[in-house]
């Protein structure tokens, strides 16, 4: 490798990969074989097995040795017809909404632009900032995880954002933010203002409306959490202005034959997944009074998940008495200042919430 013939490969390495990128951890996805999955914000329930069947025969009917459909105008209309999404708006499909926040990252990676976020906060908004060599600026929330709405617009006025993301609910703490705080927010941004409704199959609110009202604003939602997530299917909804830049980095197969055929069909049977969804909600709310009876903090929670705080500082002791039992859920303890002893648990089906209700009991009687 001509210069660098005396150099090891460890050198090379150095040498090449930028620094910022070297300084990464890879996204940390814990071994869960054989465990009560509950750390993933996964729909645990499985289809009807004539539904099984019928998807089946669709993917046999997929040409594999054919490029897919550039742009899936199947997906996107079963997507506008079970979201209800209006024709004024374009619809843009990323292999996961991972891809979309790299895509959006990527439309506006000029020197010095500034990507923030409140946090505690989705990670993956700083990980691709950093990944595209963008600016990122935390703005904390309150402790009681509600937006510093002072603190925004000062960080906004300041750094003039080029993207803003408002998880909607917001992972990891599962709430959702006073409307009024995120007009305010959205009025002071003269950036984009992403809104992630990842978790709209659990919520009580849908923000698909804003789009009228500001010209800024982009919508952006997954199956994942909905039932799909080994499918890797995310959306943008917005004005055509924007989607018809971003759109020109999307890779033209970024969707593949077997994605698209399953979540075609996974559409028109999207009230199997909505059915599992309300079942999931009125397990939250079971879970929710079982762990307060415990005596943990939980917080308000409008998504698949519920988080709480182990108010006798032993978050990690219970997380890792539960994986000995054979349940994995999320240690949030010591990734964030104001997510001190809080714990990340996953709605699961009955007799999974039932068995970390008992396992927890466990640990609390020995
Ligand atoms: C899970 C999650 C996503 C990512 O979803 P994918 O479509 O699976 O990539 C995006 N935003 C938030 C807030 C999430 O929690």
């Amino acid at each position: 490798m001509g210069d660098s013939v005396n150099m090891t490969l460890d050198q090379q390495v150095t040498r090449l990969i930028r620094p910022e990128i070297r300084a990464l951890q890879a996204y940390p996805v814990a071994d869960a074989s054989g465990m009560i999955k509950l750390d993933a914000m996964e729909n645990p329930y499985q289809w009807p097995e004539e539904l099984v069947s019928d998807w089946q025969q669709r993917l046999a009917d997929c040409d594999l040795n054919r490029y897919p459909h550039p742009t899936a105008p199947e997906v996107i209309a079963g997507l506008r017809q079970a979201m209800a999404i209006p024709d004024t708006y374009d619809v843009l499909l990323g292999n996961g909404s991972d891809e979309i926040i790299q895509l959006l990252a990527m439309a506006v990676a000029q020197p010095g632009a500034t990507v923030l976020a409140p946090e505690p906060g989705f990670v993956m908004y700083k990980m691709i900032a950093t990944y595209l060599g963008l600016r990122y600026v935390a703005v904390n929330l309150q402790a009681d995880f509600s937006l510093d709405v002072e603190a925004m617009i000062a960080a906004i006025n300041a750094q003039q954002p080029a993207l803003i993301f408002l998880a909607q609910p917001n992972n990891p703490t599962g709430n959702l933010w006073a409307e009024d705080d995120l007009h305010a927010i959205i009025q002071a941004s003269q950036g984009i203002v992403v809104i992630d409704e990842a978790y709209l199959p659990f919520s009580s609110r849908n923000h698909l409306s804003w789009l009228d009202r500001y010209e800024h604003v982009l919508v952006m939602r997954t199956l994942s959490k909905a039932g799909l997530a080994g499918l890797r299917l995310g959306l943008l909804i917005g004005r055509p202005a924007w989607l018809h830049e971003i759109n020109k980095l999307r890779m033209p197969y970024n969707i593949n034959v077997l994605t698209q055929a399953s979540a075609t069909f996974a559409l028109q049977h999207y009230d199997v997944l909505q059915e599992q969804c309300e079942l999931l909600r009125q397990q939250r709310e079971w879970l929710m009074l079982e762990l307060e009876r415990l005596s943990l903090i939980v917080f308000p929670s409008e998504a698949n998940f519920v988080l709480v705080r182990c108010p006798d500082h032993n978050a990690r002791a219970l997380f890792e008495h539960l994986q000995q039992h054979k349940i994995l859920i999320k240690c949030l303890d010591g990734g964030h200042p104001l997510l001190d002893q809080c714990l990340r648990i996953t709605v699961g089906k009955p007799l999974e919430n039932r068995a970390l209700i008992e396992a927890l009991q466990a640990y609390r009687s020995v």
